[in-house]
């Protein structure tokens, strides 16, 4: 295998994702993927949901990400041409001693600056999705929430980093990484991947 500045393990989403954004520079780049296509771990078997950022614990770098991350959704998705709906999400509650939580998750929100948040009645879920179950007894709204085809994202990352001079090293599993100053290395190097 050729020298590389940066090599990343893994053609998931965040690797890809990290390619295309480091190949914006002036680095050799390469991507070593275990499995025989990008797209072929958790990527590939998730829910396409594009958090809100309601989730995840305020003053987390995750929360600022993930609120962050959820309005370049829109943008990116143009960009690259990938499958993406702003639909919004719902979190709904059926038991009146659950809507603690609910209102735990809107406080959540409100402090990572999740835009437009609101705590609905049940009459209000119903005026927007009639099928609800009229069990509920209220539900959290995030109009930002949204989806995305997780393959279409992951494949289009991957992509445009290839464009921009990224190479990627498919069948190629990472066993041991040595340091050989000035240098890093695997050893023993794995077989040649199929570019
Ligand atoms: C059931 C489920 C539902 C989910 N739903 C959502 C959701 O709706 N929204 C959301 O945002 N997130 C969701 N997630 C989380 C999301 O899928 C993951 O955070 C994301 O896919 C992680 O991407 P990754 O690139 O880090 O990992 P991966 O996609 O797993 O990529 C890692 C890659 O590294 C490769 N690899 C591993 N070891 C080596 C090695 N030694 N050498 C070379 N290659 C190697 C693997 O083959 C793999 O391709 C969900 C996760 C699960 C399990």
């Amino acid at each position: 295998m050729k020298d590389y500045d940066v090599i990343i393990i893994g053609a998931g989403v965040s690797g890809c994702a990290i390619a295309r954004e480091l190949a914006k520079g002036k680095l050799r780049i390469a991507v070593l993927e275990a499995k025989s296509d990008v797209c072929e771990g958790t990527s590939k078997a998730n829910s396409g949901i594009v958090h809100a950022g309601y989730d995840a614990v305020p003053g987390t770098l995750k929360a600022q990400l993930n609120v962050r991350g959820n309005e370049m959704m829109e943008e990116l998705s143009k960009k690259l041409d990938f499958p993406f709906r702003r639909n919004g999400s719902l979190v709904l509650c059926f038991e009146e001693d659950a809507m603690s939580g609910l209102e735990e998750l809107y406080q959540r929100g409100m402090e990572n600056g999740v835009k437009e948040l609101k705590l609905l009645s049940p009459e209000e879920v119903w005026a927007m999705e009639p099928a609800v179950s009229r069990d509920i007894v209220g539900a959290l709204y995030a109009p930002t929430g949204g989806i995305v085809c997780p393959f279409g994202l992951n494949i289009a990352l991957a992509e445009n980093a290839a464009e921009n001079g990224v190479e990627f090293y498919r069948d190629h599993k990472v066993t041991a990484i040595v340091e050989q100053r000035p240098v890093w290395t695997e050893n023993p190097p794995a077989k040649e991947g199929r570019m």
